[in-house]
């Protein structure tokens, strides 16, 4: 069992919490806090047992100086100093005098936040190549180190990994929680148990496939990677996308698992992806050259619900339809209704199909939403998540 924040006594300690604050920011406003919201839970724990609390997150993917300006974690700072009826001082630097000097002067209790970890990545990538000289700096600033950021779990940063390896380490009560609720999926999940996939790329989702196929029961597979394994079935798939690479990787599995890799029968297509793309519903053979699949049709949804009706435990990651426009929000709307009307055990991962069952207001409904995609499909992989392995047992 790892160490987890309860396990360390933080009176009068300096305490680094790694968050996963990489939130949606237009112009300085926050789309979505629900990921600042549920890091709260472990930053008021180690207030109110008289920590001083200092944090670090990422925030997009920084290449150039242009980046730096929308992604900067101030807001972030704003908000959190709301919802925790404190204000939180922001550090507009990631290393340097004015950071150390703020953190000589905590008071317990007090918290700080560090600007973008990311920042560090326009020299030479350093923390998102786990510079070994990045993760010790950092380290030496603080006494205790709380991973909490799930999201980036799976990867070998300098906030992580690098600070674990050069301080006492725990996690958070975010990461506890994915943990519990994704071990139910891992050791012998109810049966039966099926899996659904989509979004765009097969190519991201190799290993998952090939490596959950074995696990569940059954694997619906929807959204633009479903169109290379029609392809790969020999059927014409028109203008929709396809990773002509990837195709004999999808007939291996097709042959291999002819009873479980459940596809599409049925797609809604369109000749432009907008908002007012005039859509038609194309059974498979029917697809004309010019034609993009951007949803699953009507009667895969009722295909799709005999494999969801019945079962113990479903897992859901990548939407099966191009969900931000209007005409193709159907099939990933019509799957969360049929998942939130079983009895099952219900987990949904990855950015997009959080977002979408948010949207459509089902978000109250599925048992666990998880805060990881990449990090979500990694832990059912059972693939090593070094910056985990790295925390120390109890
Ligand atoms: P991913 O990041 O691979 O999970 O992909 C998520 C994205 O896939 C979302 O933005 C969806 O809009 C998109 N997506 C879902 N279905 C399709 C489709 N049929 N064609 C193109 N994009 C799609």
């Amino acid at each position: 069992m790892k160490k987890t924040i309860k396990d360390f006594e933080l009176s009068g300690k300096k305490v680094i919490i790694r968050c996963d604050f990489n939130v949606p920011i237009e112009n300085g406003v926050i789309k979505d806090d629900s990921r600042i919201k549920a890091s709260l839970k472990t930053i008021r724990y180690a207030r109110k047992h008289n920590a001083k609390v200092i944090l670090l997150s990422h925030l997009g993917r920084i290449k150039t100086e242009e980046d730096k300006k929308k992604n900067t974690l101030k807001p972030v700072a704003e908000k959190l100093s709301v919802l925790l009826r404190k204000k939180v001082k922001f550090i507009d630097q990631t290393r340097g005098e004015k950071l150390e000097n703020a953190i000589a002067q905590m008071k317990d209790k007090d918290v700080i936040l560090i600007e973008n970890t990311r920042f560090e990545d326009l020299d030479g990538k350093k923390e998102s190549n786990n510079d070994p000289s990045l993760g010790k700096y950092w380290a030496h600033l603080g006494d205790i180190f709380i991973n909490d950021a799930f999201g980036t779990i799976h990867r070998c940063h300098a906030s992580n990994l690098g600070i674990e390896n050069n301080l006492p380490s725990g996690i958070g009560f975010l990461v506890e929680n994915e943990i519990k609720k994704l071990s139910k999926l891992t050791n012998n999940p109810k049966k039966p148990y099926t899996i659904i996939l989509g979004g765009s790329k097969v190519s991201d989702k190799i290993g998952v496939i090939s490596n959950l196929i074995t696990k569940a029961d059954y694997l619906l597979i929807g959204g633009g990677m479903a169109f290379t394994f029609l392809k790969a079935a020999g059927f014409n798939i028109g203008s929709s996308l396809c990773e002509k690479e990837k195709i004999d990787f999808c007939k291996e599995m097709l042959d291999k698992y002819p009873n479980k890799l459940i596809l599409p029968i049925d797609v809604i297509t369109a000749t432009e992806i907008n908002e007012n793309a005039k859509t038609q519903e194309r059974f498979l053979g029917e697809i004309e050259e010019e034609e993009i699949g951007l949803d699953i049709g009507p009667k895969t949804v009722e295909v799709f619900k005999q494999y969801l009706d019945d079962c113990k435990t479903i897992f859901w990651n990548g939407p099966v339809g191009y969900f931000e426009l209007k005409p193709f929000q159907n099939g990933t709307k019509q799957l969360l209704d049929i998942i939130t009307q079983t009895k099952a055990y219900t987990v949904v991962g990855g950015g997009d199909t959080a977002r979408a069952a948010s949207d459509f207001n089902y978000q109250n409904k599925i048992s666990h939403i998880s805060t990881g995609g990449g990090a979500s499909l990694a832990f059912l992989e059972g693939i090593k998540l070094p910056s985990l392995d790295a925390i120390d047992e109890k």
